[in-house]
């Protein structure tokens, strides 16, 4: 299974990316997660994208496209992909690099959810520093403060969660989005979702496009 999640930050792409990895044995590949990481490594890529990732904006397409290509390869089984591609040249340069596999997208499902849902969720969300792992202060809080249940890391509050780049964050996805939509509903391949209520609800309805799929 190969599925592409879209939707705006603060949406729930990384939270439904590992409910799907874990129940279809599939691979969670964020470029978000990708770039921070090799920002903390202080890769060149890292040192490239660190100044666009704080202040809310898309880090250029090349360094993007070849971290994903890194990757990619290792997804034998299958991947959800969650933030990438965030614009059409990067929708193009990932439909080739998916030829060039013989791979083709099971499904491109686009989660909504209202702005003032999208703010308290990424205002309140905390990460771990050492597995990814996501938490929100009020929704879904770590039984221990600031300790990841998962794996004991620490918890933080990334930099681009507060309230300057949330909004340029916002901002660029309501003018890149439109072109990524028309692109993949051309190709009869995009589903649209409200992400408005719990993850759960929001993982029950994805589950219902997927099995859809399987048996249309
Ligand atoms: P995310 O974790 O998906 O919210 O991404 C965090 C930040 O990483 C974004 O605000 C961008 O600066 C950068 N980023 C992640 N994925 C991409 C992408 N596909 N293209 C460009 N920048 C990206």
């Amino acid at each position: 299974m190969y599925l592409v999640l879209l939707g705006p930050p603060g949406v729930g792409k990384g939270t439904e990316a590992e409910l799907l990895a874990e129940k279809f044995s599939i691979t969670h590949l964020s470029t978000g997660d990708m770039l921070r990481e090799a920002v903390a490594r202080k890769t060149e890529a890292g040192k490239a994208a660190s100044a666009y990732m704080l202040k809310g904006e898309l880090v250029p397409d090349e360094i993007v496209i070849g971290l994903f290509r890194e990757v990619v390869g290792g997804a034998g089984n299958g991947f959800v992909l969650d933030g990438f591609p965030r614009n059409r040249p990067q929708a193009e340069s990932l439909e080739e690099t998916l030829r060039g596999e013989g791979i083709n997208l099971t499904a491109v499902i686009s989660l909504k959810a209202d702005d003032a849902i999208l703010i308290s969720r990424l205002s309140g969300r905390r990460q771990c520093r050492d597995c990814d792992a996501i938490y929100h202060l009020g929704n879904y809080p770590p039984k221990s403060e600031g300790v990841c249940d998962k794996c004991g890391g620490e918890l933080y509050q990334r930099k681009d969660d507060r309230e300057e780049a949330i909004r340029e964050r916002l901002a660029v996805y309501q003018e890149q989005t439109p072109q990524l939509l028309d692109y993949y509903g051309e190709k009869g391949l995009l589903e649209k979702i409200s992400a408005n209520d719990t993850s759960q609800e929001t993982f029950v309805r994805i589950c219902d496009i997927l099995q859809k799929k399987k048996t249309s």
